[in-house]
């Protein structure tokens, strides 16, 4: 194995390492969520698409180009650890899938996609789409360059039970639905894991399961309890052969536990936890992924005639219960991350959550790590995203102004780069 062949190899990586281009960025203040400080006057590196050096005495060598962000707060790019980018056009009618093709669904992703980075959100977790696999294409069209977004984490698809959280339902029972609209369909443990077996050959980067019903899903109970003990056991082992994380949707205080107990890594919404909910999410280490800000814009769109008026019922206080229960999540030391349902949200206005975040229990730093670094953990990707250190990808953003002093100042992000390139500055 280390015949000329690896010689050559190491010669061309070091060839490859010299001859990338140099950035050099000027940060006024620089956030530190790893540590939660804030340093001065600092010089970010960066060679390639990492990050290369950081410091406050670091001499700028030859550079490419400097960057000259010194009047401004230099964060890592932002993570929303739930997203649904690859649904197409945002509407609140999840019927409206059939008035598509599967072509158009995807087309209509793309500036879903590119807003979100400009955005300030350089990843994303995208946790489900209705049209099975559009969010892997979304993925790789990114990956290659042909379109601009964020890096995205895909699920492929919801595993969910018949007529469950994740199922397109409201239709009539005649009517039979194409294999990409009911993909994650799992009716017992070993149709759970054949699913996830059919994802993870697909090329996912994780798996979303639907433990408890949900409020934007027609004839659907967010206070019911969806798959078995058993069948969230299987998803979360059957993933692990492929090293692959499970999050959960959950409402429902059971289903919550139910997934919990099952060693999900996050769970979603998180409406009605209970304390024991809590206090098992914290032993285990397992992160509350809570939409906080998005009520604002389901009731928004209600309003508008845009919410179908079952959904709204299916809301009706469960909004402020969730609030009360991200601050009593935040008060017991739970580990939190950063999620929105952009998709349920337009797409492009994340950033709103931080301000709901702090207003429910949240130091403006508490709720920067939420969509830094405690993201990255969750993501299993802590050695590459989530702080701007040697060695990481360089994805970097700025504003004017001080989020420690007002975190709304993350809604207005002037400079945008991933990956080492610019998008917006
Ligand atoms: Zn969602």
């Amino acid at each position: 194995m280390f015949g000329r062949g690896a010689v050559l190899a190491v010669l061309s990586f070091a060839a490859t390492v010299a001859a990338a281009q140099v950035t050099a960025i000027r940060a006024g203040r620089l956030v530190d969520p790893d540590k939660g400080t804030v340093l001065q006057n600092q010089i970010i590196l960066i060679r390639g698409n990492k990050v290369d050096s950081v410091g406050a005495g670091l001499r700028i060598p030859s550079a490419d180009k400097v960057v000259d962000l010194s009047p401004m707060t230099v964060l890592p790019g932002l993570i929303d650890c739930h997203t649904h980018l690859s649904d197409g056009a945002h509407s609140g009618e999840p019927l409206g899938q059939f008035t598509k093709t599967a072509a158009q669904v995807a087309l209509e992703s793309v500036p879903n996609a590119q807003v979100t980075l400009e955005s300030g959100f350089t990843s994303v977790r995208d946790v489900g789409v209705y049209r099975a696999l559009v969010d892997v294409a979304l993925r790789n069209a990114i990956n290659r360059g042909d379109i601009v977004g964020p890096r995205m984490f895909v699920a492929g698809a919801y595993i969910t039970i018949t007529g469950g959280a994740g199922a397109l339902t409201g239709l009539a029972p005649d009517i039979a639905l194409p294999w990409d609209l009911h993909y994650g369909e799992a009716n017992s443990p070993w149709e759970v894991r054949q699913v996830v077996r059919k994802l993870a050959h697909d090329g996912v980067d994780h798996i979303k399961v639907l433990a408890s019903g949900a409020v934007l899903t027609h004839g659907s109970n967010p206070k019911s309890q969806e798959f078995t003990p058993d069948e969230l056991q299987a998803a979360v082992d059957e993933a692990s052969h492929f090293g692959l994380r499970v999050e959960a949707h959950a409402h429902s205080p059971q289903g919550i536990k139910n997934a919990i107990r099952a060693g999900v890594a996050s769970v979603e919404h998180a409406t009605m936890i209970d304390d024991e909910g809590i206090e098992l999410a914290k032993q285990d280490g397992i992160y509350h992924d809570m939409d906080i800000y998005d009520e604002e814009r389901i009731h928004e769109a209600g309003r508008n005639g845009k919410t179908p008026s079952e959904f709204l019922e299916h809301d009706a206080q469960l909004g402020q219960i969730q609030r009360d229960n991200f601050r009593k999540a935040v008060v017991a030391g739970a580990k939190m991350s950063f999620g929105t349902d952009a998709g349920v949200c337009p797409y492009g206005i994340a950033a709103k959550q931080f301000a709901f975040m702090v207003r429910y229990g949240m130091t403006p730093m508490q709720a920067i790590q939420a969509a830094t670094s405690n993201a990255a953990d969750l993501l299993g990707r802590p050695n590459e995203i989530g702080s701007i250190k040697p060695g990481k990808f360089a994805d970097i953003i700025a504003v004017s102004g001080d989020p420690l002093a007002d975190i709304g100042v993350l809604e207005n992000v002037k400079f945008v780069m991933k990956d080492g390139k610019i998008y917006k500055q």
